[in-house]
């Protein structure tokens, strides 16, 4: 039994149609509204596995005008189930707005958990790294991205990037100005489908892979670089790292570094890793 007035946030395969959950079925057959990114795209799915329904629009463009819809239709004491074209709602997709706006009228919102490209992807990489950052969507304009890959220059963790075909290029281009030639990049690309393939090296070596064969370039892509090292700050004495914490507080970063370095004697290069570390965890702010 579904209940009443409650929207269904569904996921749906990322590609292999199988990858659903009997649950998600079972949702998608008994409520009374369906809406979709693409009604076409939905419609196929639901018909490979028998299932018709009342299918409405809803996508980036018009979230906000269907929303009262479907919150009318919701205190009609209907049930309402929302999908996107792959994957999970919401995650790099439209369902943000609907949902809060399900949430405030104090209506139940259920998720109903399924594929996500991002978590696909880390599950077959073999990344040892225990944490990860999913960003999702680049800029598209190479002057953004490169701003944006900046900020995330000295994350310790895994960085989950989704990227489109035709950027991918320029996208690892990128990516190799930024954090230098060497840092680990796995691209999962067609995951779940006929030519799934899932490649890792350093950024150079995928950057010249991907130039090698233009089939590689196709696709649907998820990229997972590795973090910044951590630096051996343990290194570091006390009384170095306690003076740093105090200069920073007071100063530009590479000034309190400059002036560390000289009192101390410790090496630069490591006080200012340790710095950037305390930046970006907060200190002191
Ligand atoms: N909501 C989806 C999810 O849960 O993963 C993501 C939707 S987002 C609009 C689409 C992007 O996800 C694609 O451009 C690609 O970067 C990634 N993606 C989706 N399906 C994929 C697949 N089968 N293989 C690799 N990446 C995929």
């Amino acid at each position: 039994m579904l209940e009443k007035s409650a929207l269904y946030v569904v996921a749906t395969p990322i590609g292999n149609l199988s990858d659903i959950s009997l649950r998600a079925l079972d949702v998608l057959a008994k409520v009374d509204v369906v809406a979709a990114e693409h009604i076409q795209n939905s419609r196929h799915l639901l018909a490979a596995h028998s299932i018709t329904a009342k299918l409405i629009s809803l996508h980036q463009h018009n979230e906000t005008a269907v929303a009262d819809k479907i919150s009318a239709i919701l205190d009609s004491g209907k049930s309402v189930a929302l999908v996107t074209d792959a994957g999970t709602p919401g995650i790099s997709d439209p369902g943000a707005i609907l949902v809060k706006r399900v949430r405030a009228q104090g209506y139940p919102v259920i998720p109903v958990p399924g594929a996500n490209a991002a978590i696909c992807a880390l599950s077959a990489a073999g990344i040892m790294d225990p944490h990860f950052l999913f960003y999702g969507f680049l800029p598209a304009k190479t002057g953004l991205r490169k701003s944006e890959l900046t900020a995330l220059k000295s994350q310790h963790c895994t960085l989950i990037f989704y990227e489109a075909p035709h950027r991918i290029l320029e996208c690892v281009a990128d990516m190799m100005d930024i954090f230098g030639s060497q840092r680990q990049l796995t691209i999962a690309r067609e995951l779940t489908k006929l030519f799934e393939t899932i490649h890792a090296g350093t950024l150079e070596e995928t950057l010249a892979w991907l130039q090698a064969d233009s089939n590689q370039q196709k696709g649907e892509f998820v990229l997972l670089l590795s973090g910044a090292e951590i630096s051996d700050k343990s290194e570091i004495s006390e009384q170095a790292r306690h003076t740093l914490k105090c200069l920073l507080a007071e100063l530009p970063l590479k000034q309190a570094v400059k002036l560390v370095t000289e009192i101390t004697g410790e090496n630069r290069n490591t006080l200012y890793q340790l710095a950037l570390d305390l930046k970006s965890t907060g200190y002191p702010e």
